[in-house]
């Protein structure tokens, strides 16, 4: 059985843009990573080297994401959110919790841009809320012209 954590916070907010993917906010929906993957970055932080036997889910995601996005689109900061930056958002597990898909659910309803990164065939599941953000996102005013989809 998957361990359940509460988090104080879900959207980080970079301090920098990435200069590879263009994410200024990154959600990761699970602590850890059941994949354990031999060349993985997060081996050896606080995750420890065995990123397996860390795997928790963030239980109180979805509030926090609604309260965060919200704050950030009443201001207007919208940016692209890599889901996710240290851990894999669609592990088995997630078929039986579905917390990624209630958070992409989030970001579509404030219209914020995200890039997933995955290696799971589970990502075939969420095609339908990925293309309705594809559509509706709205891109920070500096991507704009430099993105293909804007709003
Ligand atoms: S899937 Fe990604 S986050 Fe998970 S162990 Fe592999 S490299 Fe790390």
């Amino acid at each position: 059985m998957i361990n359940e954590i509460q988090v104080k916070s879900i959207l980080n907010r970079h301090k920098k843009r990435d200069s590879w993917f263009l994410d200024d906010y990154s959600v990761n929906p699970y602590g850890g990573c059941s994949f354990n993957c031999a060349y993985c970055y997060i081996k050896g932080s606080k995750y420890g080297e065995n990123v397996a036997r860390a795997l928790s889910v963030k239980t109180n995601a979805p509030e926090l994401l609604d309260k965060q996005l919200s704050r950030r689109a009443r201001k207007g900061e919208y940016g692209i959110i890599a889901l996710a930056s240290a851990t894999e958002p669609y592990l088995p597990v997630e078929e039986k919790t579905g917390m990624t898909r209630r958070l992409l659910e989030i970001i579509l309803e404030y219209r914020f841009p995200v890039h997933v990164g995955t290696k799971s065939r589970l990502v075939l599941r969420d095609l339908d809320v990925l293309k309705e953000i594809d559509e509706r996102a709205i891109l920070p005013d500096d991507l704009k012209p430099k993105l293909k989809h804007v709003a």
